[in-house]
């Protein structure tokens, strides 16, 4: 792609610059993280400004209702409604940057008809039902089962680390539904109402005080056959395009969040009393900074090349695996410089000596998080060696 901007997107930027200073003002102060009706209200609302000014869906096909906008206007987008302090996409997470763009590539008229025009407009909440105690890295062990009942498949089993499974209308579920056939191709990928009999949702506690995760249990919970996407026994490819959004591209706006954040340590560290003078003037922490600032950098061309492949392929390539690897541990060693600059106030969850000082902790917290989350960092560092490195298979 060309680098730099043509006057059609520098116009794009102003317009939505604009359009930006005249709406951030009526949008309230970001609800409590703990309070999910207050978010889902919040984060919804948003959605519809976006999708009422013609912003929503910003790299989705304008046949399918979204802006169907250029790589370097997707890009234009994230960076200026990142750096205005705009509301993140919080719990449409999972409907506007994998469900939708899964159902874009692979559902039916039908099943796009019904739902992609609801995400776009924040109609509809979605969480992902992949995980299961026995199936994390190894998804395809999965036992959760789907089964054949004439027009319907009775689901029972259990899913855990559901993400916001408490406010979700709809679930991304992968059910076993040919236990006979080999772990990778008895699996089906549902689209499941979350309001259907015999879901339980059980919320659980993270380390860091937060109850954004939930096991979630089916007692014979009977879901249409009609909600079956791709066909029968096809779920594991239609969950690696799943894969390849969430790995590949649904992390654009986090990284553009972690310039914020490294701007922020930069300044943390020029505030942080150090022998005379500030922890800024240690040659090691300037040098750490500018090697992050340097990654970063690196990690945004590579993101302009997942976003073009996207863009020209339909679906994100094995490339989004390398940039997931590489941010995480780049957001690990920006937690961990945080924390040099903290010392002692590292110990608390509270912001300490009138500095900002929770957020860098919570950010480290965060960054590990992001190693596990969409696949380990092990698991990518098989797929870069498998698939790109041409390596032999795991056995
Ligand atoms: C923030 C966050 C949000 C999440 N949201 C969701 C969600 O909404 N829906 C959902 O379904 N899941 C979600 N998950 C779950 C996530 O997908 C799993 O935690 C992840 O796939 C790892 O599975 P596991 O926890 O069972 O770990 P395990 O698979 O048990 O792995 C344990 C350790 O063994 C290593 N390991 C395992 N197999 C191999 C191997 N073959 N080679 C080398 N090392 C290996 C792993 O890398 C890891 O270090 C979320 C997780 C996080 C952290």
């Amino acid at each position: 792609m060309d680098l730099r901007y043509t006057p059609d997107e520098v116009a794009f930027g102003d317009e939505l610059r604009a359009w930006l200073r005249e709406v951030l003002p009526t949008v309230g102060p970001r609800p409590p993280m703990d309070n999910f009706e207050a978010r889902r209200v919040y984060d919804t609302a948003w959605q519809r400004m976006l999708f009422d000014a013609g912003y929503a869906g910003i790299n989705w096909p304008k046949q399918f209702g979204g802006r169907g906008a250029s790589p370097a206007e997707q890009l234009i987008f994230l960076e200026e409604t990142e750096r205005a302090g705009a509301p993140y996409v919080g719990l449409n997470f999972v409907g506007q940057l994998h469900a939708g763009p899964t159902l874009i590539a692979e559902a039916s008229p039908e099943q796009q008809a019904a739902h992609l025009p609801s995400i776009l407009r924040g109609d509809e909440i979605w969480c992902q039902g992949f995980s299961e105690p026995g199936a994390g890295s190894d998804l395809a062990s999965l036992r959760t089962r789907g089964v054949r009942d004439g027009d319907v498949y009775v689901v029972s089993g259990q899913k855990i680390w559901t993400s916001n499974a408490q406010v979700a209308d709809f679930c991304e579920l992968l059910v076993r539904t040919d236990p006979d056939a080999p772990k990778h191709r008895g699996i089906s990928w549902l689209i499941l109402p979350m309001t259907l009999p015999g879901i339980e949702i059980r919320p659980l506690r993270t380390i860091a005080g937060s109850n954004e995760f939930s096991e979630v249990f089916f007692d014979d919970v009977r879901v249409p056959v009609a909600n079956r996407v791709g066909a029968e026994n096809d779920g594991w490819r239609v969950a690696m395009v799943t894969f390849s959004f969430e790995r590949g591209t649904a992390f654009v706006s986090e990284m553009i969040q972690s310039q914020v954040l490294l701007a922020d340590l930069a300044e943390l560290a020029r505030k942080l009393p150090k022998g005379g003078g500030s922890a800024l003037d240690d040659g090691g922490v300037r040098r750490e900074l500018g090697r992050l600032a340097a990654d970063l950098d690196a990690l945004t061309a590579l993101t302009k090349r997942n976003i073009s492949q996207a863009a020209r392929d339909g679906v994100p390539g094995v490339g989004g695996s390398v940039f997931k690897l590489y941010y995480s541990e780049v957001r690990a060693r920006m937690g961990d410089l945080g924390m040099r600059l903290l010392d002692r106030a590292a110990l608390s969850f509270d912001d300490v000596g009138g500095l900002a000082t929770s957020e860098h902790v919570l950010g480290r917290i965060h960054a590990l998080s992001i190693t596990i989350a969409a696949g380990t960092s092990q698991i990518q560092r098989n797929i870069v060696g498998e698939r790109i490195l041409g390596l032999p298979k795991e056995r």
